[in-house]
């Protein structure tokens, strides 16, 4: 485990009292943590929706040592083991994230590191089977506490091929007393004989007042524009809002698109902006079949855009975002995909013309 971080609390609270605490979480962990027995749980949900923290919680409550509290009441966030979970040096807990992850949630390197030593490059977006063999060995050696052992997975469907596989031998033959809890937004993604050895633990895109509440506990201004933004993901919304993304900015990107105004995406990592666009694009072909908007407000879209210019601009969209890792020149490919944003968006389905078909290959 790491080293705590900034939680480094002499006073940790139960997970479910903590003031961030994400309130649809709270009966999936009550149940959860009654009737699961599984030693394999995929606990998956559309984008995320508190996968990762429901793991985290289900691990504090098993690993609980507050006897006289009913297991569905758990964690109790004063015992010694709540304490060493709130200060992320359980002994009998690990969690294993790609390092990019690690570093994005601010853990420092550590114990679970996915990486070999002296790996210092890009940090890995993947699990490596070095990290997946690390926590094999760790689930096979005793509790230290006595309550058993745990490892999280987030997100599981980043174990690559070989780690995969060296995962699953070990759900076929469990060794030890230990419990796996996997996290996915993209269950598809995993090996189906991962998938058929787990317990499924099923999250829903939370209701939208609960959602917008805890964004307003997190002091994100207008929370419903950014919430349908982020198509109801609550966490992604947060992220968003801490990236710097506003309400009133996320509102008038259809029409800055439709104007072919690039500086509305300047400075954004190239995925989320092909993101974005592929969202105004979403919104406006929904509009063009008779279909409701779902990231805007339909009086900020586009109302009668071709959908054969919608069409060839999504398919366009979808092409970089496959490769919107790459190496490209961001602003010229955010340019050159606005650009067709904008003549899809203008084209009126009366006058349907041949969109330029601007080629980002060309532009690299
Ligand atoms: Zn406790």
């Amino acid at each position: 485990m790491t080293a705590p971080g900034s939680d480094d609390d002499s006073t940790p609270r139960d997970a479910s009292s903590e003031p961030t605490a994400m309130p649809w979480l709270v009966e999936p962990l009550r149940r959860a943590l009654v009737t699961q027995r599984a030693h394999a749980l995929l606990i998956h949900g559309p984008g995320n929706v508190g996968q990762f923290e429901l793991a985290l919680a289900l691990a504090k409550g098993w690993l609980c040592e507050q006897a006289d509290l009913p297991l569905g009441e758990r964690p109790c966030g004063r015992c010694p083991s709540c304490r060493l979970h709130a200060a992320r040096s359980h002994p009998d807990l690990l969690v294993l994230v790609p390092e990019a992850l690690r570093e994005s949630l601010g853990w420092e390197q550590g114990g679970e590191s996915d990486e070999g030593e002296g790996s210092r490059k890009k940090p890995s977006k993947e699990i490596r089977v070095e990290a997946v063999r690390a926590a094999i060995a760790f689930a096979t050696t005793t509790s230290a506490r006595g309550r058993g052992k745990f490892v999280v997975v987030h997100p599981a469907e980043r174990m690559n091929d070989v780690a995969a596989n060296a995962f699953l031998k070990t759900l076929e033959e469990p060794a030890g007393d230990a419990r796996f809890l996997l996290c996915s937004a993209a269950p598809d993604d995993l090996l189906p004989t991962i998938r058929s050895r787990c317990q499924q633990v099923a999250l829903a895109i939370p209701p939208h007042a609960a959602a917008e509440a805890w964004l307003v506990q997190l002091g994100v201004a207008e929370p419903a524009v950014l919430l349908a933004a982020a198509g109801g993901q609550p966490q992604e919304a947060a992220a968003r809002a801490a990236s710097g993304l506003d309400a009133a900015a996320w509102l008038a990107l259809p029409r800055r698109v439709a104007q072919g105004d690039a500086s509305a995406l300047q400075g954004w990592p190239l995925p989320l902006a092909v993101e974005a666009l592929q969202k105004v694009c979403h919104d406006a072909l929904c509009l063009a079949c008779g279909g409701a908007p779902r990231y805007f407000p339909r009086d900020r879209l586009a109302q009668d855009a071709s959908l054969a210019a919608l069409l060839r601009w999504s398919r366009e969209l979808a092409r970089v975002a496959v490769e919107a890792e790459h190496p490209w020149a961001v602003d010229l490919a955010i340019e050159s995909l606005v650009e067709q944003g904008r003549e899809a968006l203008k084209t009126p389905r009366s006058q349907h013309r041949e969109a330029r078909g601007l080629s980002l290959n060309s532009r690299r």
